[in-house]
């Protein structure tokens, strides 16, 4: 007999089917599982600077990955409901509406992201069904070690990544991947519900513009877990892409310099996980080399990331930054916009920042430099760019922004490294033909 005749599985940075822990043990845990998935109105309002917090781009990626999710449910005999509004009240009703015992999820580590699931405990821990409260049941799924397989509990977490990534390669193991579940079944009362319609990119982003396609982007993103999969066969089985990443990786013109797997791994519509799967299919397959250890040091990054966020909450947003750095900083408007709309007359600078205006997208080398430019040469204030990332980008995610963000400005991780671009002398190195300013500023 199962634990839970229904559960209700919340649907959050965690698009997919593969490798989807709350889903999978659901599935094994209840006769029953409604998937929702909540647009949370919170995540359409501004910045704390004005910006849309949710930019148009991120938006239709966040709109395909949902209607990606749901087609890929209803092709499996299930469904995704769809519901607008603040999920702490959303769900605890449904629970109530359909009988459902629990509600399973993905945990995050932000701060906001942390008040809405204390909000949803709090709330489902009074929401009775059969007289029992309904019960909050939580995983970790968003990086590709472990939380509990880390070597250190989150107070002890190493503020110097090198240090971190040696003891993690050292002791963690990463986990095997979840498989797509074979069989699920909707509750019957679901056919009762009313259902929502996914929001237009209008209704989500009122003052924003339709993004128009550019075809200098280097990729025409799409949201959802089918694209994700078809980029990575792509990138590392049909162009082999992957044996020279590490000779690749600090480009800035095309689809395969890098892996472009990042907006996909913010809504999580890839796990970093299975990509670690394919990589040691790759190393057996194909050539295990330093580019192929290169890309699982990259995802490195992005876990010491996410696990800083924990170790330091708020801190990751306060103008002192995570290390309690005490500086003054310029909130210049006019400076500003110069930097966002790529008119500084800095050619490397401005082509990166059109880039990235236009198509939601820059290279990681591109972002270094602006961001350094930005506070070192323009001495303006780290939060403009760091918000301007947020509402801008496609692959947003909290904790690779305001962690690069906070090392960038010299409040973050080991503040001894503080690196200066020194932008003239990258460019010559990076566009060394002036090829990548050409396309973004001649054009533009
Ligand atoms: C100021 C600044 C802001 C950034 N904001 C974000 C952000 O909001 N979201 C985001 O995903 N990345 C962010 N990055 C990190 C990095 O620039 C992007 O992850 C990378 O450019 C995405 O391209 P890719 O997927 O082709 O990367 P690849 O080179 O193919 O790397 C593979 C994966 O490793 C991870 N990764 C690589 N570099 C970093 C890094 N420095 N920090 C964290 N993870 C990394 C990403 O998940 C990436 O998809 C930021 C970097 C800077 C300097």
């Amino acid at each position: 007999m199962k634990k839970f005749t229904t559960v209700l599985v919340w649907f959050r940075n965690d698009l997919r089917l593969h490798d989807n822990e709350a889903l999978a043990r659901a599935v094994r845990d209840a006769d029953y599982v409604l998937p929702v998935y909540c647009f949370d109105d919170r995540h359409f309002t501004t910045t704390s600077l004005g910006f849309p917090k949710t930019g148009a781009f991120r938006a239709q990626f966040l709109r395909e990955s949902v209607e990606d999710t749901q087609a890929a449910l209803r092709s499996r005999g299930a469904d995704l409901l769809i519901r607008r509004g603040l999920p702490e009240v959303i769900l605890p009703q449904l629970a109530r509406d359909i009988g459902a015992q629990a509600v399973y999820f993905h945990e995050e580590v932000a701060d906001e992201e942390l008040l809405v699931e204390q909000a949803l405990v709090e709330a489902l821990s009074k929401t009775l069904v059969n007289n029992t409260p309904v019960q909050d049941v939580s995983f970790w799924g968003s990086t590709l070690h472990h939380l509990d397989d880390i070597p250190f509990n989150t107070e002890q977490l190493p503020d110097v990544f090198t240090q971190f990534r040696k003891d993690v390669e050292k002791k963690s193991k990463v986990r095997t991947v979840f498989p797509v579940p074979p069989v699920m079944t909707m509750p019957p009362a679901f056919s009762n519900l009313p259902k929502q319609e996914l929001p237009s990119l209008k209704e989500l982003c009122p003052t924003s513009d339709i993004p128009t396609p550019d075809a200098r982007a280097v990729l025409p993103f799409k949201g959802g877990e089918t694209q994700a999969l078809k980029r990575l066969a792509e990138y590392f089985w049909e162009r082999d892409c992957l044996k020279t990443y590490k000779e690749t990786r600090n480009g800035l013109i095309g689809a395969d310099y890098s892996s472009k797997f990042s907006a996909w791994l913010a809504l999580g519509c890839v796990s970093p996980r299975f990509i670690f799967a394919e990589v040691q299919r790759y190393e057996q397959e194909r050539v295990a080399n330093d580019s192929t250890y290169w890309l699982v040091f990259e995802l490195l990054w992005r876990d010491f990331f996410r696990f800083t966020a924990r170790k330091y909450d708020t801190a990751l947003f306060r103008v002192s930054g995570i290390m309690n750095v005490k500086r003054s900083w310029n909130l210049d408007w006019k400076a500003f916009e110069c930097w966002k709309t790529g008119t500084t007359g800095v050619p490397f600078v401005d082509a990166n920042m059109r880039e990235l205006l236009l198509t939601g997208f820059m290279s990681n080398r591109g972002r270094q430099n602006v961001a350094s430019y930005l506070v070192k040469d323009m001495k303006l204030h780290w939060l403009m760019g760091a918000e301007w990332f947020e509402s801008q980008l496609v692959d947003y995610d909290v904790c690779s922004n305001y962690g690069n963000w906070n090392y960038a400005a010299g409040i973050g991780n080991d503040p001894r490294e503080d690196r200066y671009f020194n932008i003239p002398k990258q460019a010559s190195m990076y566009d060394p033909h002036g090829d990548y300013v050409r396309r973004w500023l001649e054009k533009g």
